[in-house]
């Protein structure tokens, strides 16, 4: 595998890469890179619009994509939408819901406390303009989300139903069957952003109505995303983004609009990204899904015992068998941005440190805190390249951090 991975044989000052930052985005293949490349210099052309040859094949290679990513899913190609990323999907189902109607004053969207900004500030901000209620489903002071605490949020009656699959702060992965089942009527929307990659998900058989995520965390390239939707929900829908190859035809007066999905694909997308991701999605497959998803449960598993016996560590999250892929945690009397530069600078280690776009947690995690809380953790995150040495590392490198500040 390594040698798939050319940036694993980099040093980084002096010492081997160690990449522990895999939940903000993942590291590249080789052969995929290659075949991205070959693609742009040999076939590549604006996709759709004109009749010639070179047109025809990259329109092909778009389409296989959106045909993989269908299969990946269990949709169908009509009910996959590309957009930039897992922020650009939530930001074109909030609008398009108000535009269609679909989401009125008076109405109740339900998301969780530990969202990402992402699926939280286009909701906050659409609130403001339109009159819809937020309500959330509570986190513990740990950020957990309990089947309780979504039971009693069912009171709320929400008409949408937006959550992560997969907490990028706490790593603790949500029980969507469970809470389709607590919300049968609502829209159900999945931000898939960190559990796609490492977790096959099929819309079918969990019912879900919209599900978001990105390629960037997966191997594939950034500037990608996939909006998968009901096909009979899309074809409800306004656009969110006009011109381009989304148009039907277009008057002085008013426009109507192409077939699903190009309604939702304004604009000239981002077609080597797209194959790319095709691509991308070809190698995860040949390696396969099951063994990726198993090796990284065996890697989350290895990083919480290595890390519970660190007694200077506060570690965040649920830590048992729903949680997936990163931990989240502080080393006691040191700055989290501190611990993340000095594992870099000493150790080659690469790990993330903030309020990972989700500060309404940190206030929850700050409730449940035994420390002087930074309103801000270190995140260790892996992938299924990463090897137990590499947990090994970081956990020497965390002693040093604890012995260099406190002593
Ligand atoms: N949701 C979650 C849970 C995430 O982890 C992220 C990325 N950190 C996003 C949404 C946003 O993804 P992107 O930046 O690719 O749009």
């Amino acid at each position: 595998m390594k040698s798939e991975i050319p940036v694993l044989d980099r040093t980084v000052n002096g010492k081997r890469l160690v990449y522990l930052d895999n939940a903000a985005s993942t590291l590249k293949a080789k052969s995929v890179i290659e075949k991205m490349a070959d693609f742009y210099l040999y076939h590549y052309s604006n996709i759709h619009r004109a009749v010639h040859t070179l047109a025809s094949e990259a329109t092909m290679a778009y389409e296989q994509a959106r045909e993989k990513v269908a299969q990946f899913l269990n949709a169908q190609p009509e009910e996959v939408i590309f957009t930039s990323g897992t922020t650009m999907g939530i930001n074109l189902l909030v609008n398009s819901f108000v535009r269609s109607g679909l989401l009125k004053e008076g109405d109740v969207v339900l998301l969780t406390q530990v969202e990402h900004h992402a699926n939280l500030v286009p909701w906050l901000r659409a609130s403001k303009f339109h009159g819809f209620r937020i309500d959330y489903i509570q986190a513990d002071e740990k950020g957990v989300i309990s089947k309780e605490a979504i039971e009693k949020a069912t009171s709320v009656k929400p008409k949408i139903v937006s959550i992560t699959a997969q907490s990028n702060v706490t790593g603790q992965e949500l029980p969507l069957d469970f809470v389709r089942e607590a919300f049968p009527n609502a829209v159900l929307i999945i931000d898939g952003a960190q559990l796609v990659p490492h977790k096959k998900i099929n819309v079918r058989a969990l019912n879900i109505d919209f599900l978001v995520f990105s390629a960037h965390k997966m191997m594939g390239p950034t500037g990608v995303g996939v909006l998968y939707g009901k096909k009979e929900l899309l074809e409800r829908m306004e656009p969110f983004l006009y011109g381009g190859e989304m148009i039907d035809k277009v008057t002085f007066e008013d426009a109507t609009f192409n077939i699903l999905p190009y309604k939702f694909e304004a604009g000239t997308p981002h077609i080597a990204g797209v194959v790319g991701f095709g691509y991308t999605l070809d190698f995860l497959e040949n390696l396969g899904f099951e063994k990726i998803e198993k090796q990284v449960e065996i890697l989350s598993r290895y990083l919480v015992d290595s890390f519970s016996k660190l007694d200077f560590l506060e570690l965040y999250g649920p830590l048992d068998d729903s949680h997936h892929s990163l931990v989240s945690f502080n080393v006691q009397g040191v700055h989290p941005h501190d611990v993340s530069h000095v594992l870099d600078q000493m150790f080659g280690i690469a790990t993330r440190s903030g309020h990972h776009c989700a500060q309404p947690l940190m206030s929850v995690l700050k409730r449940g805190s035994k420390i002087d809380f930074p309103n801000s953790t270190v995140r260790a995150s892996v992938y299924f390249y990463n090897t137990m040495d590499d947990i090994d590392t970081l956990v020497e490198g965390l002693k040093y951090v604890r012995k260099m500040f406190v002593g």
